[in-house]
Parts: structure tokens; sequence; C-alpha cells
């Protein structure tokens, strides 16, 4: 009797109208105080308005609300490029295993390389703040688009504005800026990852007015398209690390695309073969120090791994609050159960943190102050919460989170690839573990 005396009579005037109200009376007297309550539920809410649902927004303190007007124009242009363009057709391509290279001349007209970089080389004042943007962008959507941006204006761009003579900067880095030769990078190979500094089998030998090139290298993201491909080979006689552009079509170069992959379906990673592959002298990186060059370019794009795992987890985050603001079960939806809202808000301080993280890195970049382990702790926090995130979103989305078309599912399995690759885990974790203790813990 409690609970009828809660039941909106006024509504249910309205309603006499339209229904036998004494049978309802008469079956509601009837109904145990949970049937009530959703009676009651149902015929107060019926007349009323829902009340407007708060937009899922992965920047729940505005940290982004403090950017630059140029920073928010660019920030705009490429959401609106990857829903506009990418978010249509990448299920499409994901299930192919390809990369659309449609989009390229898109991505051409939106500039987005000359934001970072200028032509000689030098980097723009905000230039990591600007490509974390980008990459934040672009992951929300679509980790493997910003894959392709990276690989080519970060690890491939850095290769040859910091290795390259003025004559090869002056040939290839314009072209590059506008996309209108795409490179990539070759420095992974089968049996040398984490340990590729050490162990770099593919050799360089100095033959007459050029250099012949042996060896195999893996994972070389947009090598089957790449117009050139930046290999790094040790040289024969002096042990020491050298830097090649290696052009499309040079005979004794050879590329397999990678099948099979979980993660990072629309970036096209390559097995690149070299059989005897013969460079002129003049396509050797003129100003690369041995493997201090490498290990300089390195540095300089892990921050932009890390803010692929910032974008990866809000893109996540937004999609699981979307979905439990809709998805009903037992009569609500399912934002309304605690568990639930525990997931949402689990994620949401990982985003938060992830976020403010990269946002000081990037600062400290750009100031010129950052070091190895700043670049690498990042790596390291970002890509676990990450990892933690995709996985509370994909399970926000019950079975429906494995189903390519709900979105999740990717975020779920790129992370994968973020967490591995420019350096491990394990990897970062033991440079982060040197720095602060003195102790070098790497065998
Ligand atoms: C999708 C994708 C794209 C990529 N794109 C490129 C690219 O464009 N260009 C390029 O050159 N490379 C690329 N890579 C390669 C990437 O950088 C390597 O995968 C990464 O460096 C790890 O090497 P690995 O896979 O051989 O693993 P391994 O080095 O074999 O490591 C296997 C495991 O052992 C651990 N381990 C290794 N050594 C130690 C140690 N000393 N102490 C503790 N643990 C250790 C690792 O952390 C890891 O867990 C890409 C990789 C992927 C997956």
């Amino acid at each position: 009797m409690e609970l009828l005396g809660q039941i909106d009579l006024e509504a249910l005037g309205r309603l006499s109208g339209r229904v036998d109200l004494p049978a309802l009376i008469d079956a509601a007297s009837r109904m145990s105080d949970g049937q009530l309550k959703h009676l009651s539920r149902t015929l107060s809410g019926g007349d009323r308005k829902a009340p407007a649902l708060p937009e899922p927004n992965a920047d729940f303190f505005g940290q982004l609300g403090e950017l630059t007007d140029e920073q928010k124009d660019v920030q705009m242009a490429v959401r609106s490029f990857m829903q506009g363009t990418v978010a249509p057709i990448m299920n499409e391509y994901w299930s192919r295993d390809e990369f659309p290279k449609q989009i390229i001349p898109e991505l051409r007209r939106l500039g987005l390389p000359r934001r970072v970089w200028n032509e000689d080389g030098t980097r723009k004042p905000d230039a990591t703040v600007m490509e974390g943007l980008i990459t934040l962008e672009a992951c929300k959507v679509d980790v493997s688009t910003a894959v392709f941006f990276g690989v080519h204006t970060g690890l491939t761009f850095a290769s040859i504005a910091l290795g390259g003579s003025a004559q090869q900067k002056a040939e290839w880095l314009p072209r590059m800026l506008d996309l209108e030769v795409i490179g990539a990078f070759g420095l992974t190979e089968p049996e040398g990852g984490s340990q590729v500094s050490q162990g770099m089998r593919t050799t360089c030998r100095r033959d007459g007015d050029g250099w012949v090139l042996n060896g195999e290298k893996k994972w070389i993201g947009n090598s089957t398209f790449s117009d050139f491909t930046v290999i790094w080979a040790r040289d024969v006689e002096t042990q020491e690390v050298r830097g090649f552009i290696v052009r499309a079509g040079t005979p004794g170069y050879e590329v397999q695309k990678i099948q099979g992959k979980i993660a990072l379906r629309i970036v096209e990673n390559g097995q690149i073969s070299l059989k005897d592959c013969r460079v002129p002298e003049s396509d050797r990186l003129q100003e690369v120090r041995g493997w201090r060059t490498t290990a300089e370019i390195l540095r300089l794009t892990r921050a932009g791994v890390a803010w692929q795992a910032v974008g990866c987890a809000a893109g996540a985050y937004e999609l699981a609050l979307g979905y439990a603001q809709t998805r009903e079960q037992f009569g609500k939806p399912i934002g309304n159960f605690q568990l639930i809202q525990n997931h949402l808000v689990h994620m949401l301080g990982n985003v938060t943190t992830n976020l403010a993280l990269c946002l000081r890195l990037s600062h400290m970049a750009d100031a010129g102050t950052m070091r190895d382990e700043h670049a690498a702790l990042a790596k390291v926090i970002t890509a676990a919460r990450c990892r933690e995130t995709v996985a509370l979103a994909r399970e926000t989305f019950g079975g429906n989170g494995i189903l390519l078309e709900n979105g999740v599912a990717k975020h779920f399995t790129d992370t994968e690839a973020i967490y591995s690759y420019e350096g491990t885990n394990e990897i970062n974790t033991l440079v982060v573990g040197r720095a602060i203790t003195g102790f070098s813990a790497f065998v």
C-alpha cells in the first residue's frame, strides 16, 4: 500500500481514457513490491521527457581546453577526417588486411606533417604536443591510421631529418611533408627485436661508389607500398650501424606482406629481404653517427606511441559509455548498474591520467628536457592502462564487444601491438629501472 501511495495519480487519471483503470488497480493490488515499483516507474515516466544524458567525453578534466587555437583547429580537422573518411571504411579494410590508400590524397590536403616539421628537418616549437593531438584524435577512431602516419612522419621523416645531409633533406623532406612520397622504417629483424642494437644481422659492405646490403627486416609498416624504406645495417668492416634510403624497385630488395595479424590489420607490415641489394653512396644517410642516431630517432617517436595508448583507451571508453547509456537489461540501461559504473569510472581514471602524463611528457619534449627514461615510463604506463581500459570496455559490451561492427573489438586487439612495439613493456621498464637505481639490469 505504501508503494501504491507513490503512484502518480494524475498520470493514472490521464491514462484512464486509454486503459481499463479498475482492472488495472485490481491487478496492481495483487502485484509484488517489485512489480509495483516497475509499474510506478512506467506510469510516472510515461508522460515525462527523459532527462538528456551526458555526452561521452574522455577529457573529463578539460585538459585539452587549454590548447592553442591552431592546436584546436588541427584536432578538429583530424576528428572530422577520421569520422567522415576513415570510420565508414575501416572495418572493411580491417577485414581485408589492407591499407586504404585512397585516403592519402585527403590526408595530404590536411597538411598535418607541416604542423610538426619544417622543410629543413627542424621541428616546430610545439611539435610533440601537435603530434600527440593528431595521434590522439586518430586513435580514438582507428589506431592503424595513426600508425601509417607515425611511421611516415615520425620514424622515417626523423631518420632523414636527423641522419640526412642537406642535399638528402632537400630531396626528400618537402615531398614527404606533402605525402607525395611515402616512407617506411626498417630496423627490426626476424631474429633481432629488442636486441637489434646489439645483434643486428643485416650487413652493408662498401663496394666502389656504392654499398651492398644483405639481410632481412621484419614488421616494417607501410613497406608494402612505400616509395622507399630506410634500412639500418651493420658495416662489415667497422661494425658501425649505418642507415640507407632504399628505393622501391631496387634489384635485390623484396617485400612480402605479413598476413594473419590480430592487431593493426589495416597497417601493412612487410617482411623485407635484401639480397646483394646495391645502394649508391649518395643514398647512405650521411649524418648517421652509428646506433646513437638510431636511438635518438626512437626517443623522438616514443612519445607518439604513448599518445596512441591515450587515444585508443579514450575511444574505447567513449564507446563503452555510449553503449552503457543505451543497452538495456533488466528493464533499464546497463549504465544504471553499480558494477558497470565501476568499470566506466576505472576506464575514465586511466584515460585521464594517461592524458595528463602525455601532455606533460610532450611539453618536456618540446622544451628539450625529456630524457629516454621519461618517454619509456610514459610508454610503459599508458600502454598498460590502455590494455586494462580496452578490456573493461570490451567487457561492458558483453558478447557484442567481440563484433567488429561495434568498434571496441578493434581497440581491444590493436592495443596488443601498442603494448609490444617501440620498446616492449619489459625493455622500457629496464630503461626506467636503470635510470632510477643506477644499476643496469639488461642482460
Ligand atoms: C604491428 C607492429 C608494427 C611494427 N612496426 C615496425 C616498423 O615499422 N619498423 C620496425 O623496425 N619495427 C617494427 N615493429 C617491431 C617492434 O619494434 C618489435 O616487435 C619490438 O621491438 C619487439 O621485438 P620482438 O617482437 O622481436 O620481441 P622480442 O625482442 O623477441 O621479445 C620477446 C619478449 O621477450 C622480452 N625480452 C626481450 N629481451 C628482454 C630482456 N633483456 N629482459 C627482459 N625481457 C626481455 C620482450 O619484452 C618480449 O616480452 C613492429 C611490430 C609490430 C608488432
